[in-house]
């Protein structure tokens, strides 16, 4: 079993852990412009990158969401650092 570095918690088991998001996604405004396809793309469709990707989680035993830095390849673990302006 992994283990999954959470910037509150420290090492914890990847099933601690589910995925939230890919980061850096912007929302698209206004919102009362955007279309259904549009509305459609930012909620359903991921870049889903091979190789070294920035995601969203959330640690399911404190509730944080946070950034980890991973290869969707080799599943190394590279980085985890909270939301900004987050901390507790
Ligand atoms: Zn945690």
């Amino acid at each position: 079993m992994q283990l999954f570095p959470c910037p509150f918690c420290g090492l914890r088991e990847e099933t601690e852990f589910h995925f939230a998001a890919e980061a850096g996604k912007a929302r698209p405004e206004p919102a009362g412009q955007v279309s259904d396809d549009g509305w459609a793309k930012y909620l359903y469709f991921q870049d889903s990158p091979k190789g070294r990707s920035r995601e969203i989680w959330v640690h399911l035993a404190c509730g944080e969401f946070f950034v980890m830095t991973r290869d969707t390849v080799t599943h190394e673990v590279t980085g985890s650092e909270a939301l900004s302006g987050r901390s507790r």
